[in-house]
């Protein structure tokens, strides 16, 4: 590979500068619980930057599940409450993927995923009784939003872990257009918004990580996309019985989802949409999310299982495996 790679501890990396008489601006920070990591090309960059990233910690106070002062930590403690445009959009839009997804997203996960530990990081195994308990404290279908006011029954909570860096990307995107920036490159703690191409024409390479190593599977080349990628190796603990439980669950059983999948990146422009399939793909599976692709044919996707890797067609123009991984299966789903 003749780019030089920059080495950032995330899925999905950023493989190439760009020409040095470009003026550039970039930004980094700890939001979302994630390192973020904004960059923009030409005049105006550093404006519409610091505009981008205002928006992003904005709506992290709105969306945060752990943030007292947050809407979302609000709507949990009270059973419900009226909420601004914003959090409003994103609650409607992951109820509507909720739907979509026949419920492998459910932003009403959060009593799981807390049991658990993945919010406070103090990991345990719940109980089976625990478990089919707190199922029935879940259930996008029992959430209701009328007029930007939020009803939770049963003691509901919201979590909206699994779309928040997609739809924040997504937002951040649009002030940067606005403000008139052609060129950027938008790393959200590893969901990547591409604004356009590179300073020079050409298309951003994202290196895909392999899920098992710290190494990189190939290299993906896209403009003006969203590509965002869910793996059970981003956040996991190993138990007592020396299994490994990740951050994604299986709403319909409470427990993390095991399907042999390793990660699922999907790829599509609209970034909100692309975190809110990554995670539902994830909890499907493999067959599922092709049965899902088929359906709805709306996205790209790639699928990593150990020794195989499913694409769709219209990603497998865009991917370049790496020589270091030539034994591994490549299979193009039509
Ligand atoms: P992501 O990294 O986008 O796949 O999102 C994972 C995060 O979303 C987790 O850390 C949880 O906070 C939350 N989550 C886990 N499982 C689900 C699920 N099945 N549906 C919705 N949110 C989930
Ligand atoms: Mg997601």
């Amino acid at each position: 590979m003749r780019r030089s790679i920059a080495a950032v501890a995330l899925s999905l990396l950023l493989l190439s500068g760009c020409a040095a008489e470009d003026k550039e601006y970039s930004s980094s920070f700890f939001a979302m619980d994630t390192y973020m990591t904004l960059t923009a090309y030409g005049d105006g960059a550093a404006q519409s930057i610091d505009g981008a990233r205002a928006e992003i910690e904005r709506l992290e106070s709105l969306l945060s599940v752990t943030d007292e002062g947050s809407e979302i930590y609000a709507v949990n403690q009270n059973g419900g409450g009226t909420v601004s445009d914003s959090t409003e959009e994103i609650v409607k839009f992951s109820l509507e993927m909720a739907e979509r997804t026949e419920g492998a997203l459910d932003p009403t996960i959060y009593p799981i995923v807390s049991a658990w530990g993945f919010t406070g990081e103090e990991y345990r195994i719940p109980s089976a009784e625990e478990l089919s308990l707190l199922l029935e404290r879940i259930g996008y279908e029992k959430a209701l939003l009328e007029n930007g006011h939020i009803t939770l029954k049963d003691c509901m909570m919201l979590d909206l872990g699994a779309v928040a860096k997609g739809y924040a990307g997504d937002r951040a995107a649009k002030i940067l257009k606005e403000q008139g920036v052609t060129s950027a490159l938008l790393d959200i703690g590893g969901n990547v918004q591409a604004v356009g191409c590179r300073p020079d024409g050409s298309d951003w390479r994202l290196g895909l990580r392999d899920p098992l190593s710290d190494g990189l599977l190939g290299v993906i080349s896209v403009s003006d996309l969203a590509v965002v990628t869910s793996g059970g190796y981003e956040r996991y603990f190993v138990g007592d019985d020396e299994k490994r439980y990740c951050h994604i669950i299986d709403p319909h059983s409470g427990y993390p989802a095991d399907n042999g999948l390793l990660s699922v990146t999907v790829i599509a422009p609209e970034g909100a949409k692309c975190d809110a399939l990554s995670t539902a793909l994830f909890v499907m599976g493999a067959e599922g999310a092709v049965e899902h692709w088929r359906k709805y044919r709306d996205f790209d996707m790639i699928l990593v299982s150990e020794g195989e890797i499913r694409l769709t067609n219209g990603v497998a123009e865009r991917f370049e495996l790496r020589d270091e991984y030539s034994d591994i299966k490549l299979v193009i789903i039509e």
